[in-house]
């Protein structure tokens, strides 16, 4: 076992052994169907995390210009980078034409920009149009992409417009249809549906009669946060077996994914040391020294995650687990049932591999956590340093 009391914290410690583990199998149940798959890097950009995705050779997903820089520079293959984003600049649309990269296309409008700019520097954009195909996906509103109030993509009252422009013009070479309705869908239902309903839509808009050759659905794929150990790998066979069992398109469509929280969610944690037990009125709080700078999610879409106590094995008490940034939203957790907690105890909030180092704020000039990586019982990255109580 890793000696943990050593690590200075707050830190993000990630499993690599399970990384690789999920990666293979989300890799192995898309090829049984021929399925690419691009990994939405915005959920995790730490190197050795990305490092280990493109070593399985899977492509990038990136919704900003740097995204698109760190992935080449990581190694990404340049024709496995593709650029999605409702509000890409000038500067971000002609460093993607530079690198020639897919750009999913999300309006009218910019499609106007992007035919512009590709005309000026004399060159061809590869375009996939993103749909937004007016399906639910049953879950936070904050994270639904693919509904009509949703800023993202192309209405389909729009879209025949968008085919026609690809047409006319000779800057945009059009390559196909992308769609993304949405982040930790747990029911594959509604996967059901957007099948059904892209089928409705290549054939209605005879996408392949506009040269329409790839089709990308996104990703969104959920993870278990309620019992993470028990569930650490998500179900990608039925994942994919909805899309292989329900598609129905002309043959040789290439058919692509973007997942981001399904491989990497799982595979990391913070480990957050107590800094206070404080008795409220009626409460009690633990006060780590993690707040919401370094996880924001359950104060952005009030997220569940486990926490664990690993020093304690007291009788279990309830707490309310709180950061120490200056925001009654810093909450980690209400009503948590810990072991009795202590000064010093380490906590575990589990499944922290997505959305939390990437959305590291930088709010009270909080210093950056550090990643810590294990891998075969061994400890590597941020040079483990014991600085707790430094006054002992
Ligand atoms: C965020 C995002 C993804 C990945 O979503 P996950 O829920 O992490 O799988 C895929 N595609 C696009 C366009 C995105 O914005």
């Amino acid at each position: 076992m890793v000696d943990l009391s050593v690590i200075k914290t707050p830190c993000y410690l990630y499993d690599l052994d399970l990384l690789e583990k999920t990666v293979s199998v989300a890799e192995r149940e898309a090829g049984r169907h021929g399925f690419i798959i691009h990994y939405a890097i915005k959920a995790n950009h730490d190197p050795v995390i990305a490092g280990i995705i493109r070593d399985h050779g899977l492509g990038s997903d990136c919704v900003s210009g740097n995204e698109v820089r760190r992935s080449i520079e990581l190694g990404f293959h340049r024709n496995g980078i593709v650029f999605a984003g409702v509000g890409k600049s000038d500067e971000e649309i002609q460093l993607a034409l530079g690198e020639d990269i897919l750009l999913n296309c999300e309006s009218l409008e910019e499609l106007g920009i992007i035919d512009e700019i590709a005309g000026k520097s004399g060159r061809v954009a590869r375009v996939a149009l993103r749909v937004n195909p007016s399906v639910e996906a049953d879950t936070h509103h904050y994270i639904t992409t693919g509904t009509d109030e949703n800023k993202f993509g192309i209405s389909l009252a729009h879209l025949q417009s968008a085919l026609d422009k690809c047409r006319d013009s000779e800057f945009l070479d059009f390559t196909g249809l992308h769609f993304h309705i949405g982040s930790q869908i747990i029911s594959l239902e509604p996967y059901r549906r957007l099948c059904e309903r892209v089928n409705q839509i290549w054939q209605a808009f005879n996408i392949s009669g506009y040269g329409g050759r790839l089709l990308n659905m996104g990703g969104g794929l959920g993870i278990d946060y309620y019992d993470p150990e028990a569930n650490s790998i998500p179900d990608f066979e039925a994942f994919f077996e909805v899309f292989a069992g329900t598609l129905d398109l002309p043959a040789g469509i290439e058919i692509h994914f973007e997942l981001g929280r399904s491989l990497v969610g799982q595979c990391g944690r913070i480990v957050t040391r107590v800094l206070y037990t404080k008795q409220g009125v009626g409460k009690k709080f633990v006060i780590t020294d993690a707040g919401m700078t370094e996880l924001m999610r359950p104060s952005l879409y009030q997220a569940v995650h486990k926490i664990k106590n690993i020093s304690s094995s007291g009788n279990p008490e309830t707490y309310d687990v709180v950061g120490p940034v200056c925001e009654s939203s810093d909450v980690f957790a209400k009503d948590a049932i810990l072991p009795e907690t202590g000064r010093g105890d380490l906590l575990q909030i589990l499944s922290c591999g997505a959305y939390a180092a990437s959305m590291t704020l930088n709010f009270n000039l909080r210093e950056r956590a550090h990643p810590v990586y294990i891998s075969e019982g061994k400890i590597s990255g941020n040079a483990p340093v014991k600085d707790f109580r430094a006054h002992e």
